[in-house]
C-alpha cells in the first residue's frame, strides 16, 4: 500500500469519527479563501477556521466541484461534463481522495516550510509522483486574434475522462509548488488559531499574515487591547 493510501485510510476514519462528534459549518454559505499566492498552498488551506468554526470547502463532491471552479483549475464545461457523467456517490468518493491527498500533502509542507528543500526530499513525493503518471494531459494548437493580429499558440488541455481526473490538476498545482516555490518563503500565518498558510512573495520576506482581513487585524486589536491595559495598570 502506498503512503498516499495509507494517508487515506487515516483520514477517512479520523473524519468519521469527527462527523459524530461535531457538525461542521456549511461551506456553502462562505466563498473559498484564496490568499495564498501559490495554488498548491491555496488547495491546502481549502479547510481553514475563518471565523469560529471550521470550514472545509472540498468536505463533499458538490464542494470539490465548487472549490476547483472558484480555483480556476478546471474549465468549467468540463465541470459541467463530470458532473452530469458523474454519480454523487462517485464525486463524494473523489472529494475523500482529494482530502487525503490533501492532508498528506500538508503534512510534507509543514516539516519543510522555512528551509530550501534537499533532493532527498523528492522520496517522500513518491504517492504525488504516482498521481501525476495518470495525467492525460495533451497540446492543442489555437488561434488567438488580438487587435486584429492572429497569433498561434500552443495549449496546454487534458482530456476529462472520469471524477478521479479532478485530483490531476490539483496534484500539477502541488507538483508546481515542489518545483517552483523557495520553501524558505513558505510560511504558516501567525494567527494564534489560523491553519491558513501562503508563500511569501513581498519583497522584503515580511509577510506575516494570511490576510490583513483575518488575522492582520486581529493582531492589530489585540496588540491595542494589550496597550490599553498596561496603560490602565500604571
Ligand atoms: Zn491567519
Amino acid at each position: 500500500m502506498c503512503n498516499l493510501s495509507r494517508a487515506f485510510l487515516v483520514v477517512t476514519m479520523s473524519s468519521s469519527i469527527w462527523q459524530i462528534d461535531h457538525k461542521k459549518m456549511d461551506y456553502r454559505q462562505i466563498p473559498a479563501i484564496f490568499v495564498a499566492d501559490a495554488p498548491g498552498l491555496d488547495f491546502l488551506n481549502s479547510i481553514a477556521t475563518p471565523v469560529d468554526e471550521e470550514v472545509d470547502w472540498i468536505g463533499d463532491g458538490e464542494g470539490l466541484l465548487s472549490w476547483l471552479e472558484q480555483a480556476g483549475m478546471v474549465p468549467p464545461a468540463a465541470l459541467a461534463a463530470l458532473r452530469a457523467q458523474s454519480t454523487p456517490a462517485e464525486l463524494d468518493a473523489v472529494a475523500q481522495q482529494a482530502r487525503a491527498l490533501r492532508e498528506w500533502f500538508r503534512g510534507f509542507v509543514r516539516t519543510r516550510k522555512g528551509r530550501p528543500l534537499a533532493a532527498v526530499d523528492v522520496g517522500e513525493l513518491a504517492p504525488l509522483n504516482e498521481l501525476l503518471a495518470r495525467d492525460d494531459r495533451y497540446e492543442e494548437i489555437v488561434a488567438d486574434v488580438t487587435a486584429g493580429v492572429s497569433r498561434f499558440e500552443l495549449r496546454a488541455q487534458r482530456r476529462w475522462k472520469s471524477a478521479e481526473s479532478l485530483l490531476l490538476p490539483i496534484a500539477e498545482a502541488l507538483a508546481r509548488l515542489v518545483c517552483d516555490e523557495d520553501f524558505t518563503q513558505v510560511k504558516a500565518c501567525e494567527g494564534p488559531r489560523c491553519t491558513l498558510l501562503f508563500a511569501d512573495h513581498t519583497r522584503g520576506h515580511a509577510r506575516r499574515w494570511c490576510s490583513m482581513a483575518i488575522c492582520g487585524n486581529r493582531a492589530k486589536v489585540a496588540a491595542h487591547r494589550k496597550r490599553l491595559k498596561e496603560q490602565e495598570a500604571h
